[in-house]
């Protein structure tokens, strides 16, 4: 069993990217500059927008945190978008999901210029996607994608099988691994919730990802010998050993699924950092779509 090294390989993406910042900077350009919007005190969202904010930081971009309030109107915030649509400053922007439940965040992501849609949600973006158009690809896919080049995983002609079909993870997911790519290229089974006899597909799996969202749900016993596993799921669980008072568990049992699989990604230190990459890439490319 080898890890899928997420730390690895954000380090070395993180160092790329400053770079490419470095060669704007040198050239006269301005950096890119990443918008965030958070609306309300959602403890999880406050850490994700946190963490994106500092690895702005790192690589060199411009960064801009607009804190909502959870009252806000959902008119309120879509002027908020419209001032970011509109503002040359501003590269590629986000607004921080889950909203707060009396704001449509459909209506929200639909108000999102797609040349400023950096986390690939908007229907324009997600069609482009799924005709293999060049476009933002939402984050964690594009994250995913990139561990399986970067560790150079065979994946043309192997069966993929998806666990979870969110808009934001197992649908592009499974559109990215069919495609004519490299990595690509899989033949492509799709589960979700109304799968009957889940485990028959996922012992044929060459390929496992899993973004279900129920903690340590696939064992060892669903596992074919040899499978690269990759885990999205990232779940928060009491732990008093710890000074933060909890700990992060995956959608798969890593400890006995490890050991079957011929690659996997660890919880944490897999995924969840190559999220953050993917988002940076995107605003890097938006930052230079705007120069050229
Ligand atoms: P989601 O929107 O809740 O979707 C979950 C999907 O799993 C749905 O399609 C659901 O089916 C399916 N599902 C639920 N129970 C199932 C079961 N027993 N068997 C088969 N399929 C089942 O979740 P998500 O946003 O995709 O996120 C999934 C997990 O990844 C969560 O733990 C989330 O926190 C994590 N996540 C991590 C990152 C990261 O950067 N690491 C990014 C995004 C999400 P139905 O469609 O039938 O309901």
């Amino acid at each position: 069993m080898q890890l899928l090294d997420g730390k690895l390989i954000s380090q070395e993406i993180l160092h790329e990217i400053a770079h490419e910042v470095q060669l704007l900077k040198n050239a006269g350009q301005r950096v890119p500059h990443l918008a965030a919007i958070l609306v309300g005190n959602d403890g999880a969202s406050e850490t994700y927008v946190a963490s994106k904010v500092k690895h702005c930081t790192q690589v060199g971009f411009e960064s801009t945190l607009v804190r909502l309030s959870a009252n806000i109107t959902e008119n309120e915030l879509l002027e908020k978008v419209e001032q970011f649509n509109n503002d040359d400053s501003i590269d590629g922007f986000i607004v921080q999901l889950p909203l707060p439940k009396h704001i449509d965040e459909h209506k929200i992501t639909l108000a999102i210029a797609p040349h400023k849609d950096v986390d690939g949600f908007h229907p324009m973006n997600v069609g482009k996607l799924a005709l293999g158009l060049p476009t933002f690809v939402s984050a964690t896919p594009n994250g995913i994608m990139e561990l399986l080049k970067r560790y150079k995983i065979e994946t043309a002609g192997k069966h993929c099988v998806v666990l979870g079909r969110s808009n934001i993870v197992g649908s592009p997911m499974s559109i990215l691994m069919s495609k004519n790519t490299n990595p690509g290229n899989c033949t492509v089974t799709i589960c979700h919730s109304k799968t009957q006899n889940l485990k028959e597909f996922t012992l044929t799996a060459d390929i496992l990802i899993v973004a279900i969202g129920k903690p340590e749900f696939v064992t060892a016993d669903m596992v074919k010998e040899g499978a690269v596993v990759i885990d999205v799921g990232i779940h928060r669980i009491p732990d008093s050993s710890k000074k933060s008072g909890f700990k992060l568990i995956g959608d798969v049992k890593f400890d006995e699924v490890a050991s079957k699989s011929s690659y996997i990604t660890p919880v944490p230190g897999g995924v969840g950092l190559l999220t953050i990459c993917s988002l940076l890439m995107n605003t890097l490319k938006a930052g230079k779509s705007f120069h050229n």
